[in-house]
């Protein structure tokens, strides 16, 4: 495989912004290059464009070299700079799988990239050879959610596995629910397949949305393009020293998912009982797809009632659905009491 054939033209051409803090690395006694106000530290010098320090934290957790490690203003910019990086846009194309996380079309159409969606079928399963047919000579990305998003369920192995071997291209595995699941990440495959990159974020396990926080986990060669393509500084300094921090507490993180996920049990449990319930398709997320007597009205009525689900009637495959992510033991109460009552 030969993945800077695959890179645009233009940015394999690339010289990319050097930035005051990219020419010069150390200590130094007078920072007097960057027309930085000398008052106000540490908040007054530019943070370090490629977040070392924090990387070096992630690596060790995550058991991945820091040079496979790209962050980014959650995971919508490494989503984004895939397409800016491999997709001509009015030319090249992508391939998906639907149902799925809605940030692959829409950064395809704000990139200006056709987006071809594969079906899952009935039981939400992934078939590589349905992706495979629906590529041609311009697909660069194909984009695979495992667990899926709103589905719930894991993407199968060896198909995953055979698009990575198969396809000339990109393979894209969204693992942004993996903590959840009991599977292992892609990430230990990274060194067999260079065509793969891995996403996660600090916005669910780790209870971070706020922070806006991603992860893009590749190849050398594939990084040195998205850092090129990046905005020098995308990860703020307070962002870069509190999720450092957040990282020192992974056994708070494990604690979530622990409790999350007997919680997840006892909401499965209690809504298969309930009579407005039709089905629950099985999850390997913080969120299980429901389909309900009717979905619109049951989203409606739960509205009122100040509960807040994401109606999923709309969407190819989930008709009749609700998505309903597993809170508290007290919200997810509401939710039940709530819906006892219809
Ligand atoms: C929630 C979610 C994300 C996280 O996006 P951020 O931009 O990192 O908050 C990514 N992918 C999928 C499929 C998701 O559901």
């Amino acid at each position: 495989m030969n993945i800077s054939a695959w890179v645009r033209p233009n940015i394999r051409a690339l010289k990319p912004y050097s930035c005051a803090r990219d020419e010069f690395e150390g200590e130094a006694k007078a920072f007097l290059d960057a027309n930085e106000n000398p008052y106000n530290g540490p908040y007054n010098r530019y943070p370090d464009p490629r977040q070392r320090a924090l990387k070096e934290k992630i690596a060790r957790i995550k058991q991945v070299p820091a040079a496979n490690i790209l962050l980014g203003n959650g995971s919508d910019e490494p989503i984004d700079l895939v397409y800016r990086v491999f997709c001509e846009p009015g030319v090249d194309n992508v391939v998906g799988i639907a149902p799925s996380y809605g940030m692959y079309q829409v950064a395809a159409d704000v990139n200006h990239v056709e987006y071809r969606s594969v079906p899952l079928d009935k039981d939400f399963g992934m078939h590589a050879d349905a992706l495979l047919a629906a590529a041609d000579a311009h697909t660069k990305v194909m984009w695979v959610c495992s667990p899926n998003n709103p589905s719930g369920n894991l993407m199968d192995r060896d198909e995953i596995g055979k698009l990575l071997q198969e396809f000339q291209g990109m393979v894209v595995v969204d693992e942004a629910y993996i903590d959840f699941a009991a599977a292992p990440s892609w990430l230990n495959e990274l060194d067999r397949h260079p065509n793969l990159i891995v996403l996660q974020t600090f916005s669910k396990a780790w209870g971070l949305a706020s922070v806006r926080c991603g992860m893009a986990f590749a190849s050398e060669e594939v990084l040195e393009y998205f850092n090129k393509v990046k905005y020098p500084y995308n990860i703020n300094l307070l962002t870069q020293n509190f999720v450092s921090e957040q990282l020192d507490h992974l056994d708070r993180k494990d604690a979530w998912v622990k409790t999350l996920l007997a919680e997840r049990a006892r909401l499965e449990e209690k809504l298969s009982a309930l009579p407005c319930v039709e089905k629950l398709f099985p999850t390997d997320a913080n969120f299980i797809l429901t389909r309900v007597h009717d979905a619109n009205a049951t989203y409606r009525y739960l509205v009122q009632q100040g509960i807040v689900t994401r109606n999923r009637n709309s969407v190819l495959l989930c008709e009749g659905c609700l998505r309903i992510t597993v809170g508290t033991p007290e919200e997810d109460d509401l939710l039940i009491e709530a819906l006892g009552r219809l």
